[in-house]
């Protein structure tokens, strides 16, 4: 076997959004970094195909614009641009119907999607929303919430589709109330922005400011293992010495950042056999969506840019008709169906069933159409945030306790925020905590 060569302050593994900002938060703290991505490219999740002046994200990406993650991309000198989504040519699909989304008090009064009764339940629960303590209900489930909180079926509906397009998780059963709501008030408070050019412009920048801070990228290079010192050092036991890469090089370093699913994390520590690791990784339960992205030379109708099942868990959106993704004329769209944890449908009759959303709001489409690209069995979240772990409150790392110099950082890691708010979280945090960690004995292991 290959001796350890070179000796990095810190190593990160997997270049996506989470593993771009840990390790730039470490290199300014004066460390030397290589960050080593499986890809050719960085960005995991977050990149976009760009196609003739169309922009296309992985499914849906709105970026919450009083999120953690915001705050943290700022700090990397990152300004995203984009647009806030308009309200108005929302639709509430019910029973293949099209009703006015009741997002606004005369949405409300005017929506056929429900009676007066119903109607001023829905818009007294709206209006205090913000003032939910979420912390309290970290425990409960967002079934026990909608049941216990609101009469009318068809607001519970309405409500179930909210949690849904804020949380994309279709698992009302598992998922924490205080998790789901706290979106919900981030969404009502300040909305989302669709960026302009797509999540691309972040991952570009991202890489940039890597590169700035002194980061050392490796592209098309796996890590295989993160290894460490062996049972015999007393005060050093396990902790971090190193990694060994696909190309068999093994390269020396007492703090590794896993910045990648809790499967991978498990599987390159210990071939899966680490405890705690391998415990992490059985309990989460991936959030996934089924995806179709539509690029259309014009725009059947241009009044209907939105859609929210509320009956079934599908979303639609024009993405371009806040955000510059598609050329002059063009459109994009994107359409996605909430997975539920058990889904079993076959993805032919997922496809049709998006297709069947896209036919009811821009009738004529298959006319105009330039691309289309179905992805069906995306990972949105890497773990649901469950009532029986606390919602946010519970979920692991970033610290990997038992192994001195090791870390998790990703959208199942960390205390704040969900999907890429999570990821960035979590990078910052554990920057944070390694800039206090101090490596020296496990330097000395190293040596
Ligand atoms: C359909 C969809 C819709 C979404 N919508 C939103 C949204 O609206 N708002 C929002 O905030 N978030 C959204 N997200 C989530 C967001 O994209 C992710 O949370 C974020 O991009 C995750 O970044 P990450 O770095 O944690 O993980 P990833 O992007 O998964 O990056 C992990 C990286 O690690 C690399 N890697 C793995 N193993 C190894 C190894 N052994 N060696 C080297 N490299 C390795 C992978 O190749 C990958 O590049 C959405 C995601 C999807 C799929």
């Amino acid at each position: 076997m290959q001796s350890f060569v070179g000796n990095p302050d810190a190593i990160v593994i997997g270049g996506g959004m989470a593993g771009l900002a840990a390790a730039t938060f470490l290199a300014k703290q004066g460390k030397n970094v290589r960050l080593f991505e499986q890809s050719q490219a960085v960005g995991g999740r977050a990149r976009t195909k760009e196609m003739n002046g169309f922009y296309m994200n992985q499914g849906p990406h709105a970026l919450y614009r009083s999120g953690r993650g915001i705050e943290v991309l700022r700090e990397l000198g990152i300004e995203p641009r984009g647009r806030v989504p308009s309200i108005s040519g929302a639709y509430a699909i019910k029973d293949g119907v099209k009703h006015t989304f009741p997002a606004g008090l005369v949405s409300m009064l005017t929506t056929g999607l429900f009676g007066l009764s119903a109607k001023l339940e829905a818009g007294r629960l709206l209006a205090s929303i913000q003032k939910i303590d979420t912390r309290s209900l970290m425990s409960a489930t967002v079934r026990e919430w909608v049941e216990n909180q609101i009469s009318h079926p068809a607001v519970r509906e309405l409500f179930l589709a909210v949690f849904r397009v804020s949380t994309y998780t279709n698992a009302p059963e598992l998922m924490s109330a205080g998790a789901a709501l706290e979106q919900v008030k981030m969404a009502l408070d300040k909305n989302v922005l669709y960026l302009d050019g797509g999540w691309q412009t972040l991952v570009d920048e991202a890489e940039r400011a890597a590169e700035r801070a002194g980061v050392i990228i490796e592209k098309g290079f796996k890590v295989e293992s993160v290894e460490r010192t062996g049972a015999g050092q007393e005060r050093n036991l396990y902790a971090v010495r190193g990694v060994r890469l696909s190309d068999g090089r093994r390269l020396a370093t007492s703090t590794v950042v896993i910045a990648s699913s809790p499967t991978v994390a498990a599987r390159l520590v210990e071939d899966g056999e680490h405890p705690l690791l391998a415990k992490w990784a059985d309990e989460s339960i991936p959030v996934k969506a089924a995806c179709l992205d539509i690029a259309l030379s014009r725009l059947p109708n241009p009044k209907a840019t939105f859609a929210l099942g509320m009956d079934r868990p599908l979303y639609l959106s024009v993405h371009s008709a806040a955000a510059r993704l598609a050329p002059c004329e063009g459109a994009l769209i994107q359409l996605a169906k909430y997975l539920p944890p058990d889904d079993d449908q076959p993805p032919e009759s997922v496809e049709r069933e998006l297709e069947n959303l896209l036919e009811l709001l821009q009738p004529g489409w298959r006319e105009a159409l330039v691309y289309r690209r179905f992805l069906p069995d995306m990972v949105v979240m890497n773990a649901i945030a469950t009532a029986r772990h606390r919602g946010t409150k519970g979920r692991p790392g970033p610290q990997v306790e038992d192994v001195p110099g090791l870390f998790v950082v990703g959208d199942w890691v960390g205390e704040e925020g969900l999907l890429v708010d999570a990821s960035l979280a979590s990078a910052r945090h554990a920057s944070d905590i390694i800039a206090r960690y101090k490596p020296a004995e496990a330097q000395a292991a190293v040596r």
